[in-house]
């Protein structure tokens, strides 16, 4: 199980990891569009933090419903809409939870995805963050059997694999559909992005369960 705590950590940790990773991030966009996605996710989720407070948020419905509205309003750009759309309508279907298990986190990030999906009109193979989202959620839920602390594992290291696969993918939607050739040999930011989420929910819940 996830418990609020975990959620929070969760949301943390995606924080730190996005910190440390902000440059790489910044130039796989200069690769593919404009260089500016480290800086927007970092500008999100340092209003993210601020707004993460433990009296504000009382389950991990509201938590990911205020992640979601305040990276929307903060970050701007294509993935602005789309990562905040990501953990809105994440937080929209866990409800008023305080605790989520796995079956029940793999169903919500589901429905997520496909509130993404229909805003930006992507699809697996198009060569974006959608590319690591759908892996990593197959991967959650085909471990609704095992503990939350290996079922993270399993969707951390399917969304690592998936982003670097974005390398091979020729882009269809984005600035990166402009660069010639699609952007192939570059690995696509969004997806990387996807990537450090699902490390940070291994690092998260990895030592509980
Ligand atoms: P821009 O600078 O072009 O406004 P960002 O730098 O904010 O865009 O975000 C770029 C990322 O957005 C890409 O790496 C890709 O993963 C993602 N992206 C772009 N278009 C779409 C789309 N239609 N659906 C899903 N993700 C998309
Ligand atoms: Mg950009």
């Amino acid at each position: 199980m996830m418990d609020l705590e975990s959620a929070r950590s969760w949301m943390a940790y995606y924080g730190s990891g996005i910190e440390l990773r902000e440059d790489e991030l910044n130039r796989l966009d200069a690769a593919l569009g404009d260089g500016d996605f480290g800086a927007s996710m970092q500008r999100g989720m340092t209003a993210v933090s601020e707004a993460m407070a433990p009296n504000e948020q009382g389950s991990i419905g509201e938590l990911f419903k205020t992640v979601g509205m305040t990276l929307v309003s903060a970050m701007g750009g294509t993935s602005g809409p789309l990562v905040g759309t990501l953990f809105l309508r994440t937080g929209m279907t866990l409800g008023e939870v305080t605790e989520v298990g796995v079956e029940e986190l793999a169903a919500a990030l589901r429905a997520g995805s496909e509130g993404v999906m229909a805003l930006g009109h992507a699809t697996l193979g198009d060569k974006t963050m959608i590319d690591a989202l759908l892996p990593a959620i197959d991967a959650l839920e085909g471990s609704s059997t095992v503990s939350m602390a290996q079922a993270a594992g399993l969707a951390a290291s399917a969304a690592r694999d998936a982003a670097e696969a974005t390398s091979e993918l020729r882009a269809r939607k984005g600035r990166a559909s402009y660069v010639g050739d699609g952007g192939v040999g570059h690995i696509d930011p969004g997806a990387m992005g996807v990537s450090i989420l699902f490390d940070a929910l291994d690092q998260a819940v990895g030592r509980s369960s």
